[in-house]
């Protein structure tokens, strides 16, 4: 018999479903808002200028390609420390932080769930209700129990802080607590600075290991806004994790490019802390590709690359705000009976729109255009060209 006839097919992953069924899709003005990538409004994924300058830059110098250091070069993890909690800031002085590429932000959560499970292998991961979808099945398979925090209020269309204040509250010490950091995937609804505070606050009293995953820094508010969470529990003294990623800010999703930062008490914990994290990279996959975080790198390390990455960072930031309220003035203007305002008060790519599952299904079925049964779609996938139509069929689905 076959050594594999014992295997069962896996479930399919809900958003690459929706995929193929697009690309199965005949009808000419079909839409796909299920995706989590940014496009243009030419419904194009962007190559960045300043990544276009920094690669040419690299294929003229034809540097040798021998491994890489376990952690990633220090240029690279130097430049994520600089983003995530601003240049010169005393944990970095004073040694605090250790940062390691990754292999994009979910590559980063992996060798960080798989330190943490030899740190702590009885704690449980606490992840919000809801999550990115990767989030509960990537701990489970470093071995954790996952369970939710409440989060999200179908209600208000944003955050229940008074639910997940409370949970926080009433966790054991040691447990481990996801936060999106920003532009909350997939709901689009953030903690505000204040509410923030409190979350620093409930960790601290109950001895909680924080797990920051920002994964969409500069696409809600810029680059320094988005990173308050970070710098909050930057500022706070306790000890944290962030996992980060370059997929979306660069726009070099395949790249993988991202980065695990963790905050020890002092240089001496820092030596101990990153020579275990080596050993989890080393015996995963040895060491990160070169080119990704090279671009990322050397954009980051020059003004010049660096002010224009900046700048074309905020044309899609402004580009998605701009989707976000012409849909919403569509909505109205196509006499929908609901009101919409709620979207252009959240943040990232994304929006959870409330349409039910029948909802999703007849925009599917009566005029090809794709979103996620949770009523999650990407305002990303939104163009000029598109939205008239969307507004019209979002209108008449929910009339
Ligand atoms: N965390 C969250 C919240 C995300 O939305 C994503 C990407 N969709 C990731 C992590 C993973 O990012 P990457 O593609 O860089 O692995």
């Amino acid at each position: 018999a076959s050594i594999f006839a014992k295997v069962e097919m896996a479930p399919r992953d809900p958003i690459l479903g929706l995929n193929e069924g697009f690309a199965a899709d005949t009808r000419a003005e079909k839409v796909n808002l299920g995706v989590g990538v940014y496009y243009d409004d030419n419904g194009k994924i962007p190559l960045l200028a300043a990544v276009r300058q920094a690669e040419k830059a690299r294929l003229e110098a034809a540097p040798a390609r021998g491994y890489q250091p376990i952690e990633g070069p220090a240029a690279y993890n130097a430049a994520v420390q600089n983003l995530l909690f601003g240049a010169g800031h005393d944990l970095i002085a004073a040694g605090k932080v250790v940062t390691a590429e990754a292999l994009g932000g979910t590559g980063a959560l992996k060798i960080g769930a798989d330190f943490l499970k030899q740190l702590n292998p009885d704690a449980t991961v606490y992840i919000s209700d809801p999550s990115w979808e990767n989030h509960r099945a990537l701990f489970q398979n470093a071995g954790f129990k996952v369970e939710n925090y409440p989060y999200y209020d179908a209600a208000t269309r944003g955050v229940d802080f008074a639910a997940m204040k409370a949970s926080l509250l009433g966790l054991p010490a040691g447990a481990i607590v996801v936060l999106h950091a920003c532009c909350h995937n997939p709901t689009g609804a953030d903690l505000s600075e204040s509410q923030w505070g409190d979350v620093v606050e409930a960790c601290r009293e109950r001895g909680l290991v924080p797990f920051l995953d920002i994964a969409y820094q500069g696409f809600a508010d810029g680059i320094e806004p988005d990173a308050v969470a970070v710098r909050l529990f930057g500022n706070s003294g306790l000890q944290f994790f962030v996992s980060s990623s370059f997929s979306k800010s660069f726009s070099l999703y395949g790249e993988r490019v991202g980065a695990l930062s963790i905050i020890t008490d002092g240089k001496d914990e820092s030596a101990r802390v990153l020579s275990q994290l080596k050993r989890v990279i080393r015996t995963n996959y040895s060491n990160p590709p070169i080119h990704g975080g090279a671009i990322v790198a050397a954009v980051l390390n020059s003004p010049e690359l660096r002010k224009m990455w900046e700048d074309e960072l905020a044309g899609m930031r402004d580009r998605i705000r701009e989707m976000r309220s012409s849909l919403v003035d569509k909505l109205a203007a196509e006499g929908a009976t609901q009101d919409f305002s709620f979207v252009t008060a959240q943040r990232g790519m994304f929006s959870y729109t409330g349409l039910t599952v029948a909802q999703v299904d007849a925009l599917r079925d009566d005029y090809g255009i794709y979103a996620v049964s949770t009523g999650r779609i990407c305002l990303a996938a939104l163009n000029t060209r598109n939205i008239d139509y969307v507004a019209k069929a979002i209108a008449a689905v929910t009339r």
